[in-house]
């Protein structure tokens, strides 16, 4: 809930609404995981609180640390649900890339997060707790998260009430006090969505997840390509750089002999150009799951040039963590598969 919301709530259960605050603040600052640690309260607010809305926070099942500092987490719900969080080391410090549901439903044929569908949607909370979680690994190493990515699994405009209230938690002075300009969303290109989250006005970067620059191609890779076509999707891209001001990321996975020739690399610096945007070419990290082969380092660095001749900005995503389970929803994949082969 936002602080706004937990304050109607205690209203709403006979104590002073400032109680609200000070909850919000118990729960994201000093991370309390039960109604007993919140000092400042009277003794029978807390058992009452705790009776009527039980606290439950994320637990660890597993954890993966590559040398580069990459943690991959696997957690768990209170319903048993499991979710991948990935801690990210940069020049500035830690990223944290968030799930945004338990599964996904857009079928993209080379991700292993769709692979069996969306099972449920994530809470604000159960998002929000993913950056807390991060920040108690991290402070043991004397670090914390200063950007955070909606990245994981899950589409995330497909949880759009969700994310607004996890955005708001963030964002909050109380809570992780982080400026929406460090915070990135990203979009398999969900038109009607991304068109409410640019009239929110939040300056919130958009991650446009692209992976090639036609429809028929397109379409083969991404499902969702059928309702959005790029017809669709680039003229949304550009009203949300109107609307807010920021620029788009177009997010491109290089696919060997699929989507990374030269053809391609003209089709998208003409797609693209012309408008304040930003092309992420991703090496494919490979997937038992699917046929795919990375793209060789010469032609990703071909593709890049191709890209860049048409003055846009194209940079190589830097592979991280490649000794873990680096592609999203391989971890929880493999334990869901060990746990019921
Ligand atoms: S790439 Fe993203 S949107 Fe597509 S299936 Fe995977 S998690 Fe869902």
């Amino acid at each position: 809930m936002t602080p706004k919301e937990l304050a109607a709530l205690l209203e709403s259960e006979g104590a002073p609404r400032f109680r609200g605050a000070q909850l919000f603040e118990w729960l994201w600052r000093h991370h309390a995981d039960h109604y007993r640690n919140i000092s400042v309260w009277p003794e029978k607010l807390r058992q009452h609180m705790a009776e009527r809305y039980p606290l439950t926070r994320l637990t660890r099942v597993e954890s993966q640390v590559a040398h580069d500092g990459t943690t991959k987490l696997l957690l768990r719900m209170a319903d048993g649900q499991r979710v991948e969080t990935v801690l990210l080391p940069h020049r500035y410090g830690y990223s944290v890339c968030v799930s945004s549901q338990v599964g996904c439903a857009m079928g993209c044929k080379f991700c292993a997060s769709g692979l069996k569908g969306r099972v449920r949607q994530l809470t604000a909370g159960e998002m929000a707790d993913q950056v807390a979680f991060g920040n108690q690994v991290l402070s043991e190493r004397g670090a914390k998260i200063s950007r955070i990515d909606v990245m994981g699994i899950g589409e995330p405009l497909d949880n759009f009430d969700n994310l607004m209230r996890f955005l708001e938690i963030v964002h909050d002075p109380a809570g992780f006090n982080l400026s929406y300009r460090h915070i990135t969303v990203s979009t398999s290109g969900l038109v009607p969505a991304m068109k409410k989250l640019a009239d929110s006005g939040l300056p919130v970067t958009l991650a446009v997840s692209l992976h090639a620059p036609n429809d028929a191609l397109r379409l083969q890779l991404m499902p969702v390509n059928r309702a959005y076509p790029l017809a669709k999707l680039i003229p949304m891209c550009r009203y949300f750089v109107e609307t807010t001001g920021r620029r788009v990321t177009f997010e491109y996975l290089l696919l060997d002999h699929v989507n990374d020739g030269e053809a391609e690399a003209h089709q998208l610096g003409e797609l693209v150009r012309g408008f304040p945007s930003h092309v992420n070419l991703i090496p494919w990290n490979p997937v038992d799951e699917h046929p795919f082969q990375p793209s060789p380092k010469e032609r990703v660095r071909r593709f890049q040039s191709i890209v860049q001749e048409y003055g846009i900005s194209c940079t190589i995503r830097r592979e991280l963590g490649q000794e873990i389970d680096a592609a999203c929803g391989q971890l929880r994949l493999r334990e869901e598969e060990q746990v019921s082969p």
